[in-house]
């Protein structure tokens, strides 16, 4: 079914939107680069625990819940130097962590479920799903650029895992992991557009 945009219902129309729910403050601006520690530090830190493509999930009061505690993240041999800090939560922080031991040697109290499963099947909640994309997207980037792409050097984490820095070259990297908006500002009449500098006569775009 198509919408015309001024028909549009007045609801907010991101929740329409897979994995838009995600709460977290990435704080991006404030972020040293032991914030990752700092996060691991804070009694009330929750990480969410990947393997493979899979989200570890505890099974709780007939459902699944998604939240581990540092504490009770070691026996499933988690990377915590590897760690991704998502953000802030109201709760406290929330990382994203890879997680060594295989889904075959889980306890039967955790189950292994891959990504799509666990968002086409509802298991965790909006928010949860939206912080598992991030958390997903941030680990692969971080597993498949781990060398630097100027001078080959083994880069290494910054900011929380929102950065890579070459020790050799100092080039830095940046996942493109972020999702982008285009916007038109429109009344029924008329629109806001904008041009660059490079842009070829008579060439306009949204914003
Ligand atoms: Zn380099």
């Amino acid at each position: 079914m198509s919408i015309r945009l001024f028909d549009a219902p007045l609801r907010e129309p991101s929740q329409f939107v897979g994995f838009a729910g995600n709460v977290i403050d990435r704080q991006s601006e404030n972020r040293a680069d032991d914030s990752v520690e700092m996060a691991l530090a804070d009694p009330a830190v929750r990480l969410l625990l990947m393997h493979g493509g899979r989200l570890y999930l505890k099974l709780r009061d007939g459902g699944f819940d998604p939240w581990f505690g540092a504490e009770e993240s070691q026996p499933l041999q988690v990377s915590l130097d590897h760690g991704v800090l998502l953000g802030f939560s109201d709760s406290g922080p929330v990382l994203a962590v890879p997680a060594g031991l295989d889904p075959e040697q889980l306890p039967e109290s955790i189950k292994a479920i891959d990504y799509r499963s666990v968002y086409m099947q509802g298991l965790i909640d909006e928010a949860a799903a939206g912080a598992m994309a991030q958390g997903a997207a941030l680990l692969a980037w971080h597993a498949s650029h781990r060398f630097c792409s100027k001078c080959g050097t083994e880069a290494e984490m910054r900011a929380g895992g929102y950065k890579r820095l070459c020790p050799a070259c100092a080039a830095e990297h940046f996942p493109r992991t972020d999702p982008v908006a285009i916007m038109l500002t429109a009344t029924r009449e008329k629109c806001l557009l904008g041009r660059g500098r490079h842009f070829a006569p008579g060439m306009y775009s949204a914003l």
